[in-house]
């Protein structure tokens, strides 16, 4: 058993087994559906287990420069590039080591595309299209939503640079499954149907929610063969983030004091605000490990972090013990979207990041502190 008190707090602790139990699933997904499988780097960027990673997806799919860089330096396999717009001084490092670029726009496909070939002649050209079409549940995850710069819609998309393209690209998912993905892929055909057989290979982005366990990976393997013999047997690619993350591990805090103001509130070592940004963005209520919701159990606490903003509350919860100073407080599935988007707000110590291997070894693989804080301040 893992003893959390020995563990530096606060920490996300990812537990190896599970997370190639989610890489094991999107291999067989691969293999059944003969789709490729690339880990978006926004959800999900620990790159000491990126050998692992490597070892059962295709490669990695990046947003601009620095998540390319991490990509052609810690895995193997295929680097694909997206952003919504590219910077000229970026355009060479990009294309060099690239085997993918995507295009969110016509525009940037002119401005760029020549220039990328002058480096890396076999590089891939890819536009991003917007199908228009999403069933997201949150306006913050919604490319396709209204106004959205995110992809190229149908009144945009310019039929004299079908000669330069090798696929298409869309996302417009979040945490959905295959029924969405069908609706999704309906309005894509209806949209951009007589170009796919012009094309070597047709991105079907991220929010696929494939590793929760309701989620339907037969159906999305038939849909994935059914498109691919509508369309001669066209590559497919699927880009999750999330689903690769999804339920490998925990937040672990601590508390630091108890205290009454009209209920008991508990001040942790962590941050909602800094450390789990999406419980304050979507929002949504992070499981905390032994708990029910408030009154269920016999001692309600409303959870807080220790930076001074009033809202880094992470809820309100029950336990069947009062929590004490010193006791651990763990959020359930906090790999994904936590640490890659993080911050050192209020000067709140960044958590640790803990491996836990299959043996049972733990392993702390990188601490922070007063550096990473001062580093990115002047
Ligand atoms: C965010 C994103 C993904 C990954 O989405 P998940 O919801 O984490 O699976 C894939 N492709 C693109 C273009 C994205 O922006």
């Amino acid at each position: 058993m893992l003893n959390y008190q020995e563990l530096p707090s606060p920490a996300y602790v990812c537990h190896i087994e599970r997370l190639e139990n989610n890489l094991k699933l999107l291999a067989h997904i691969k293999k059944e559906s003969g789709a490729k499988v690339i880990l978006a780097l926004k959800g999900f960027a620990m790159w000491s287990t990126f050998d692992l990673v490597s070892q059962y997806l295709d490669g990695a799919t990046a947003s601009g420069l620095h998540e390319a860089r991490l990509a052609d330096e810690k895995m193997r396999g295929e680097v694909h590039t997206y952003a919504p717009a590219f910077k000229e001084e970026e355009i060479e490092e990009i294309a060099r080591i690239s085997e993918y670029v995507v295009f969110n726009t016509p525009s940037q496909l002119k401005r760029f595309a020549k220039k990328m070939k002058n480096v890396n002649p076999n590089i891939s050209v890819s536009l991003r299209v917007n199908p228009e079409f999403s069933a997201s549940p949150v306006d913050l995850y919604n490319p396709c939503g209204l106004y959205s710069r995110l992809g190229t819609t149908r009144i945009n998309f310019d039929e004299s640079l079908l000669d330069q393209l090798d696929g298409l690209n869309f996302h417009a998912l979040c945490e959905q499954n295959v029924d969405a993905l069908e609706d999704v892929l309906f309005a894509f055909e209806e949209k951009f149907g007589v170009f796919i057989d012009k094309m070597k290979y047709i991105n079907f982005g991220g929010g696929h929610h494939i590793t929760r366990k309701d989620y339907d990976v037969e159906g999305l393997i038939k849909v994935i063969k059914a498109f691919k013999k509508r369309h001669n047997n066209i590559e497919v690619y699927l880009e999750p983030g999330e689903a690769v993350g999804w339920e490998t591990g925990e937040l672990v805090s601590t508390v630091l004091e108890v205290m009454h103001n009209g209920m008991a509130l508990a001040i942790l070592d962590t941050s909602a605000e800094a450390h789990m940004p999406d419980t304050l963005a979507m929002p949504y209520r992070a499981e905390v490990r032994g708990s029910s919701k408030a009154g269920e159990k016999e001692y309600t606490y409303r959870l807080g972090g220790n930076t001074c903003l009033a809202g880094d509350i992470m809820g309100d919860y029950s336990f069947d013990k009062p929590l004490d100073i010193g006791d651990k407080v763990i959020f359930e599935d906090q790999i994904h979207y936590t640490f890659v988007k993080n911050t050192t707000f209020n000067g709140v110590k960044l958590p640790s990041l803990v491996l836990v291997h299959k043996d049972g070894e733990v392993e702390v693989i990188k601490e922070f502190g007063y550096e990473d804080y001062k580093m990115r301040l002047s």
